[in-house]
């Protein structure tokens, strides 16, 4: 891994969160450094978000189950 690259990558996690106003409570999002996918339907075993909990709504504190990515992190998946 180059670690100039995760340095640029925090620096850019500084910045204003993109994208985030077009999330829906169904609105599925995938993590863009390791593909996990957060679907409301499910909710998060990892962190005990219960099914029917949009991304909107999980705790500030949350994180990808998987690689710790913030939320800013997500991408949304189109259907
Ligand atoms: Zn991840």
């Amino acid at each position: 891994m180059d670690e100039r690259f995760d340095r640029q990558r925090v620096n850019t996690m500084n910045e204003a969160p993109a994208r985030h106003a077009a999330i829906g409570p169904n609105t599925r999002l995938e993590c863009k450094i390791c593909w996990t996918v957060y679907d409301p339907a499910l909710g998060d075993e990892v962190w005990q978000i219960p099914p029917g909990t949009p991304f909107s709504e999980l705790p500030a504190h949350w994180t990808c189950p998987n690689c710790s990515a913030l939320q800013q992190d997500f991408l949304v998946l189109d259907d």
